[in-house]
């Protein structure tokens, strides 16, 4: 897609440090990491968030993760590291091409990234009615 930045830096026309490449997924240095060795994991192929992503990239891109989770272990000697993907506005995605990002955690680095909280009364119960209904 031509006005996408992820799809330039797929074919070339917008630089990155890029990481690993497989058949059909790319891995990349965030321009703007959490911490150094931040890595975005996308499909060649532009596709918008997790709903509109075929299995077969799924997978992929699950596989290169992987390898990147074990690499940022190894050479930047993280303790941990998050998997986290943003799908659609609302949930922060800013670059509407799917990406995962592979974040390098450190013991007490302080980061959270979401605070919780708990459910009132019966709502718990209620609320896993309405999704299993709709999923049945
Ligand atoms: P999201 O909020 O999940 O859409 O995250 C988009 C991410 O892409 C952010 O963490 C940005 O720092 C990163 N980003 C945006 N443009 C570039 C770029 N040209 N090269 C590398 N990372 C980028
Ligand atoms: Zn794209």
């Amino acid at each position: 897609m031509r006005d996408c930045a992820f799809c330039r830096i797929v074919s070339g026309t917008l630089p990155s440090e890029k990481i690993l490449e497989t058949q059909n997924v790319l891995a990349f240095l965030d321009i703007a990491p959490v911490h150094y060795g931040h890595t975005l994991v996308i499909p060649k192929k532009h596709c918008e968030n997790l709903l509109d992503l075929p299995d077969n990239l799924w997978g992929e891109m699950g596989q290169v993760c992987r390898k990147i989770a074990r690499v940022l272990q190894k050479v930047l000697y993280a303790r941990g590291f998050n998997v986290v993907m943003n799908n659609l506005s609302a949930a922060g995605q800013v670059v509407m091409h799917a990406h995962l990002h592979v974040i390098p955690r450190y013991t007490s680095d302080g980061l959270q990234f979401f605070p919780q909280e708990s459910y009132h009364p019966g709502d718990m119960a209620r609320v896993g009615q309405q999704l299993r209904q709709a999923l049945s």
